[in-house]
């Protein structure tokens, strides 16, 4: 049975935040021995945003990578590295995402080294297991290096719903290779089973969650900063994500990266199997923590057949990009992260192609402006518009 840690952590003050990492990984038995002085470390963070500070949480925060580099190094003996690809594809984008959350500081304090994934070599990756991706590159360190810790954050997603541990893995694939993925696997929950293929082939050996403030709402980029005043820890990024993604109101086995892993058996997505410690789901729950769309999660459930899910699923998180203008300053970094070609530049004005845009909210996770409008199917709305009928709450 996989342990998930909960641990009450209030603001990202470094102290508090060594401590609440500390609990939370003595909480989980066995990583003591399975981590040795001399060995290398990979903490792979989550930056998605090259220009969004850590007060907006969009990024792993900080300081929980700085008292996380103190855990390892003073505590474990260890050599840390710190990696991560961005979600822009621009060349700069992961070293100015290092950047503006300060982490190159916090290296070069510490000793630590950054890899920029994006600058690293790397290795093609062959899945015999796979369900939608057969072969993909990942930055060499993820193999070069003794133990890779994932740092997610806690936050919703409009295509997946929620991002947590699982999809973090998506940036161990350096720049433009994320567009593939998205281009192969177009529909929601598609994408999910990629995002299971990549965990597969490079699952850490633990994560330590940045729950401290979470992001509600339009996630990954978009969305509101929200104080849960968390850490937790697991082995199981299955697991993982089930505790988290119950804390803030989800029904694990409803969010199809949660379910496909649990059924590929790749972690345990059931609340009944895991063993949580520390403190309990219900006395840190978050239940209105509101969701970027689709109320499939609530009237749907578990209970759905796959088929079902899926269908469900697909209608009600389709969506397709449209730009607010009034809020483009006209960066053109939507237009040159867009994986399909939807967009373009017609007399400075930025245009979708509505019959071209595969909805995967690249241009979204790239836009600091809140220009980008996701909008919904008309089935989607249809769906939304019965979830509301029906008394759904904390759905957009
Ligand atoms: S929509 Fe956003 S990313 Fe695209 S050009 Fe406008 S401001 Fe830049
Ligand atoms: S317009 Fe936006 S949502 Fe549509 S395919 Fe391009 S990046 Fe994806």
């Amino acid at each position: 049975m996989p342990t998930v840690s909960i641990v009450k952590c209030g603001d990202y003050d470094l102290e508090k935040v060594y401590h609440a990492i500390h609990k939370s990984i003595s909480l989980i038995d066995g990583v003591d021995k399975m981590v040795r002085p001399g060995m290398k470390v990979l903490l792979k963070i989550n930056l998605l945003s090259s220009s969004q500070p850590p007060e907006r949480a969009v990024n792993t925060h900080p300081v929980v990578v700085k008292a996380l580099v103190n855990i390892f190094q003073k505590d474990f003996g260890c050599d840390v590295y710190i990696g991560d690809s961005s979600g822009s594809v621009k060349n700069s984008s992961t070293f100015n995402a290092f950047r503006i959350t300060r982490i190159n500081e916090i290296a070069e304090e510490t000793g630590a080294t950054i890899v920029n994934f994006d600058k690293d070599q790397y290795i093609d990756v062959h899945n015999k297991d796979y369900e939608i991706l057969d072969k993909f590159r990942i930055a060499r360190t993820l193999r070069t290096v003794d133990f890779v810790v994932s740092v997610p954050k806690l936050k919703t997603h409009g295509l997946t719903q929620y991002t947590g541990a699982i999809k973090n893995m998506l940036g161990t694939i350096p720049g433009n290779g994320k567009k593939n993925v998205h281009l192969i696997a177009p529909k929601p929950t598609v994408f999910a089973k990629a995002l299971v293929d990549i965990h597969q082939m490079v699952p850490p050996h633990l994560v330590i969650m940045d729950a401290i403030v979470g992001m509600e709402g339009n996630g990954p980029n978009a969305g509101q900063p929200r104080k849960v005043g968390l850490i937790l820890a697991s082995k199981d990024s299955v697991a993982m994500d089930t505790v988290a993604s119950a804390i803030i109101g989800f029904e694990p086995m409803a969010v199809p990266t949660i379910r496909f892993a649990h059924q590929r058996g790749l972690g345990v997505g059931e609340l009944d199997a895991i063993n949580i410690v520390g403190e309990s789901i219900d006395g840190v729950a978050v239940p209105d923590f509101k969701k970027p769309s689709s109320g499939a999660q609530d009237f749907a459930g578990k209970y759905l057949p796959d088929f079902l899910l899926a269908l469900m699923f697909d209608s009600t998180c389709s969506t397709f990009s449209t730009v607010n203008h009034s809020n483009c300053t006209r960066c053109y970094e939507c237009v040159r992260n867009c994986p399909a070609g939807a967009m373009s530049r017609e007399s400075g004005k930025v245009i979708v192609d509505k019959k071209k845009c595969i909805g995967c909210f690249c241009c979204d996770e790239v836009c600091d402006f809140n220009a980008i409008e996701m909008k919904r199917s008309l089935l989607g709305r249809t769906l939304l518009g019965m979830a509301k009928a029906l008394g759904v709450e904390n759905v957009d």
